[in-house]
């Protein structure tokens, strides 16, 4: 799985390192840090994160041969290059 947030849309919130701190992180007060791609055993935690996140900033999304395909029912817009 990958993982891409979009950190205009984010506000720091919080609840992604409360679903997932094995992939989400703060450095400093507000700076959201995360595995763009993380292991396979954190692919539940991710996708709690990202149902958790209440402004939908979290995109997961699948290899593919033309670029990242994003989930169904992620919080994304199609396709993420
Ligand atoms: S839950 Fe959403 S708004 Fe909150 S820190 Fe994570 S990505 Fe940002």
């Amino acid at each position: 799985m990958r993982v891409l947030v979009d950190l205009n849309r984010c506000q720091s919130y919080g609840q992604c390192v409360y679903a997932a701190p094995e992939v989400f992180r703060f450095r400093g007060a507000e700076s959201l840090e995360y595995e763009h791609v993380p292991d396979a055993e954190s692919d539940r935690a991710v996708d709690r994160a990202a149902r958790a996140c209440p402004v939908q900033a979290i995109t997961l999304g699948r290899a593919t041969a033309s670029g990242t395909a994003v989930e169904p029912g992620g919080a994304g817009i199609g396709e993420v290059r």
